[in-house]
């Protein structure tokens, strides 16, 4: 457990240290179209976003606030509602069934509560790079479930599929990150089972033979 922490803080590490180079570079003139920048010169995939969320018969639930602990979140899956200013600010705006619906509450109890797979679950409790306005593909790439999301005008993006590895007699999920300009893993660190064939995939989406390999 100690080594995918790490290797999800690396990545998340690299993607702040990205997304301010990228900050960095879009405020400077010389960040022109066709200066082969990801976010000026990149075709961003227009591809259904596959996540479905809908309400769950269960009862009301108290979920504990993740920053202040002592204090909790009325959270109703039936309604797909939730106490918290989060969910009031801009949850409540998007329909049920849509991923923006949920808080982090309601993800929360919507991993522990609905009967949602093994990678669904990954995804929603991954507090530190879900982002519910992002694009999320979910299927299978070579028969093994795969979510991938991505950001417009992020080159990172993100990928969950099975490690190889195997807890409590359950397939693992990892998350490993995937550089569009680089047309690289992150420190090498790439899916064991279907690693060419998610390049495959990215490079039909983003239109671009390179991230073949
Ligand atoms: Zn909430």
């Amino acid at each position: 457990m100690g080594l995918v922490w790490a290797e999800e803080t690396a990545a998340c590490a690299a993607s702040a240290l990205d997304q301010l180079e990228s900050a960095v570079s879009a405020a400077s003139p010389v960040a022109t179209p066709g200066s082969g920048l990801s976010w000026v010169r990149r075709r961003w995939p227009r591809l259904t976003d596959t996540v479905n969320l809908p309400p769950l018969d269960v009862d009301k639930q108290q979920v504990p606030s993740l920053v202040n602990p002592p204090s909790t979140y009325q959270v109703d899956l039936r309604a797909l509602t939730c106490s918290c200013r989060q969910f009031h600010g801009s949850g409540i705006q998007a329909l049920p069934g849509k991923k923006e619906r949920l808080c982090r509450h309601l993800r929360q109890a919507y991993a522990e509560r609905g009967n949602v797979s093994p990678l669904l679950r990954t995804v929603l409790l991954d507090e530190v790079h879900f982002n519910a306005a992002d694009p999320w593909w979910l299927g299978e790439v070579e028969g093994v479930p795969t979510a991938i999301g991505w950001r417009e005008g992020d080159p990172w993006v993100c990928v969950y599929t099975q490690s190889g590895g195997w807890r409590r007699g359950q397939a693992m999920f990892l998350r490993y990150s995937f550089h569009l300009d680089r047309a690289q893993w992150l420190e090498g660190h790439q899916p064991r089972q279907n690693a060419k064939a998610i390049r495959h995939l990215l490079s039909e989406w983003f239109h671009d033979p390179s991230l073949r390999g």
